[in-house]
């Protein structure tokens, strides 16, 4: 088998890699195994191929995010989502309290003032927080094919210290960007974070993307194309948040990065691909899954500005 071999030796490569630490800031996710690490492939014709721990749950946490874009994109339309969200890559950490300074639009939807605010615009405007949070769970479902569930813990721990999303939740509300109660928004952005999935799941979701918003192993037309060309460009300019212009240049794959140590890349009419292991470094980012994706564009020649 040519590519778990090939998997397994790239983690191999990696795993004495001991540098960076889980993220401290939610203490269940500190508390989780560090060295745990795993990688997936998934073609887009449905077939997975995977190393490591692929099968472990964790929490989606900001790779969610993407997908949520989508689907507010597909359920609103693209002129009211970008009223109140913008495509600019912000250079700065993925918690900074930055919006534009007349509008108060944040300036992306990678970055969590963007995402706060593009959770609540997933769904019909008239939803309440419960059914939003419905809708977007069905979505991520939709997209990795398979019925996926919240970790309470996770979920009641980041809400515990999310005071600082709190604090960008109110300042959108105060410039009207947010349109309902902040708290109820935080609350509902922090259970998208939550959703429990493994690298396999990650992999197909990119998959999905990859395969023109149809998931490879419902045939279900998640959301339609031009919202995918539209996620995977935001995604390659800012989904690796102040690494971002790093990760263009090194891997030059549209990727998303989560604090609890998943990374996902999309190759459009190629591949998803997905790893994770815990241990970021001070973007936010995981170590070890950042050396794995320079391995895989580099050994591969994955570079999307790399004539194939
Ligand atoms: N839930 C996390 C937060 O809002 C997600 C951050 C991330 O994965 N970068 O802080």
């Amino acid at each position: 088998p040519i590519i778990p071999d090939y998997l397994a030796e790239v983690l191999r490569d990696v795993e004495s890699d001991t540098s960076g630490e889980p993220a401290g800031y939610i203490p269940e996710l500190a508390a989780a195994d560090p060295e745990r690490l795993g990688a997936a492939f998934a073609m887009i014709d449905g077939e997975v191929y995977g190393a490591g721990d692929i099968d472990i749950e964790f929490t989606i946490q900001s790779i969610s995010k993407p997908f949520i874009y989508a689907l507010a994109l597909s359920d609103r339309g693209f002129d009211p989502v970008l009223a109140k969200v913008g495509v600019e890559p912000s250079g700065e950490a993925f918690n900074e309290i930055s919006l534009e300074s007349d509008t108060g639009r944040p300036l992306n939807p990678m970055i969590n003032a963007g995402a706060i605010t593009v959770h609540s615009l997933a769904g019909a405007e008239d939803l309440n927080p419960t059914e939003r949070v419905e809708r977007v769970l069905h979505g991520l479902s939709a997209f990795a094919g398979r019925r996926l569930k919240m970790d309470e813990a996770v979920c009641a721990s980041e809400m515990e210290h999310a005071h600082r999303n709190l604090a960008i939740a109110h300042m959108l509300r105060s410039h009207n960007v947010l349109t309902k109660d902040a708290r109820a928004i935080v609350d509902g952005y922090t259970r998208q974070c939550s959703v429990l999935v493994t690298t396999r799941d990650l992999a197909m979701m990119a998959a999905t993307l990859a395969n023109r918003g149809i998931n490879p192993l419902s045939g279900e037309q998640v959301v339609p194309e031009p919202v995918v060309r539209q996620v995977l460009s935001v995604m390659f300019s800012c989904g690796m948040y102040d690494a971002a212009g790093d990760w263009a240049t090194q891997v030059g794959i549209p990727a998303k990065s989560g604090v609890a140590g998943g990374l996902i890349g999309a190759l459009p009419g190629q591949i998803g691909i997905a790893t994770f292991s815990p241990r970021l470094d001070t973007h936010g980012n995981s170590v070890r899954g950042v050396s794995l994706f320079e391995r895989f564009s580099s050994d591969m020649g994955l570079h999307v500005m790399e004539v194939p």
